[in-house]
């Protein structure tokens, strides 16, 4: 049976006037990635070199503490290291070295850069290319940065794929990369409709393993699984590999373009796509519309956070019936977000970047019914009145695919139904 969805708006907006905030950010760091990525890679440690602050972020960002051998940690430096009465590079080397002894399983070993690294200018690039003299080929040490300067929490995972890219073997193998980490269950689900399409093999970004089993090359295919991944794109388009353009796997629309547009690459065309998905796909539907009984009609407000404002908004209005007033992002990328932004219809303000103040008022000005924003924003505008949903759980939610369809209209249906349950108790 086809697929149908809205016809594509007459005019979208990925020709629509941009507007190019450069005030102050309000957003986690780069490190936060690694509460999801540590999950991920199995054999990997992330060594954040940075000071308590960042060790606290990190502890409060992982929720309860996990209680086996943990796969991240803070190297912290200390006065002496900041004032550079200490040479931190011998420092490093001691707990690195000490580190590895005291845990065999660890294969791949990330030196995580943070504003006081980047401050002292503590070179994490040289100490990765010494510690490899060290310990290669038993462990793989590789660095990147997660510093809070003018980046956002997202941007973190982005910046370890990239690390990741340029040290996968070379290959002519004619293969898909799906590239962004999942969470496993969700993950499962993919392959499994890829495999029932009959692509194969297909191997992801982040790999469970240092050893990931497969290389990179001119004949390397890739999708995106999350939108805010443009360092990772372009360094395996340097190693030749080829973007597929989708829009983003969240919903039933999402889900089957984006797997419509990766079985286009194999040849498959999109009636078997159709075929193939009929259930899970009415699942998705039947899920959404639920939620939308509380969505349709109602406008939202997207704060820029967590780089995946431009395919929530596109879910949100053409799946769930909502209008969207403004949609911040902290940075458009276009390469990755035009199949999401060609569907959306013109209207809403896309803003590049943040001003908070600014955005702030053209908030209280509009009032949304919802407003999507980091954590430090939603309880004041919680006190405000304005329904809030905050931004960094849709990264830690599984959201992606046809299964999670009807949860993720869930997110953003919940907080107004618990307002409207408010306003009715004040009555
Ligand atoms: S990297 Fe910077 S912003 Fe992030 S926790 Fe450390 S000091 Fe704070």
């Amino acid at each position: 049976m086809t697929a149908r969805f809205p016809p594509p708006p007459a005019r979208g907006c990925g020709t629509a006037p941009v507007l190019k905030e450069r005030g102050q950010h309000e957003v986690f760091c780069g490190l936060t990635g690694i509460v999801w990525l540590h999950r991920k890679m199995q054999d990997a440690f992330f060594l954040v070199v940075g000071s308590r602050t960042c060790a606290h972020l990190l502890q409060s960002a992982a929720g309860v503490m996990i209680f086996a051998e943990p796969r991240f940690a803070t190297a912290i430096l200390e006065e002496t290291d900041l004032a550079g009465l200490a040479d931190a590079q011998v420092e490093l080397d001691r707990v690195v070295t000490d580190l590895l002894a005291r845990r065999p399983d660890i294969r791949q070993l990330f030196l995580v850069g943070s504003c006081p690294s980047e401050v002292i200018k503590l070179d994490l690039a040289k100490a990765a290319e010494r510690l490899i003299a060290t310990h290669a080929p038993r462990v793989r040490v590789l660095n990147w940065s997660g510093s809070g300067i003018e980046t956002t929490f997202t941007e973190g995972e982005d910046a370890c794929l990239a690390a990741m890219v340029p040290v996968l073997p070379e290959s002519d193998a004619r293969e898909l990369v799906v590239v962004g980490a999942l969470p496993d269950v969700v993950e499962d689900q993919m392959l499994g409709l890829l495999d029932a399409l009959g692509i194969g093999p297909v191997r992801v970004l982040p790999a469970p393993r240092a050893d990931a089993g497969y290389g990179i090359g001119p004949n390397t295919v890739f999708a995106l699984a999350q939108p805010f991944l443009g360092d990772t794109l372009a360094a395996l388009t340097r190693r030749g590999a080829r973007h597929v353009p989708a829009p983003m796997p969240f919903g039933a629309e999402g889900t089957t373009l984006w797997l419509r547009a990766v079985a286009a690459e194999f040849g498959i065309p999109p009636e078997e796509v159709d075929r193939v998905t009929e259930a899970p796909r009415a699942r998705a539907r039947r899920a959404v519309a639920q939620a939308a009984e509380t969505l349709s009609g109602r406008s939202v407000f997207l704060f820029p956070d967590s780089q995946l404002e431009v395919p929530l908004a596109r879910f949100l209005t053409r799946e769930c019936g909502m209008h969207a007033v403004e949609i911040g992002t902290p940075f458009l990328h276009r390469a990755i977000l035009g199949p999401d932004l060609d569907l959306l219809a013109e209207g809403p303000v896309i803003s590049e970047g943040q001003d908070v103040d600014r955005q702030l008022a053209r908030l209280r000005a509009a009032r949304p019914d919802l407003t999507v924003c980091g954590l430090g924003l939603a309880n004041p505008l919680e006190a405000e009145g304005l329904a809030t949903k905050w931004a960094i759980e849709l990264v830690f939610t599984p959201v992606h695919f046809y299964e999670q369809a009807g949860d993720l209209a869930g997110l953003f249906s919940r907080p107004l139904r618990r307002r409207a349950l408010l306003e009715g108790a004040a009555r």
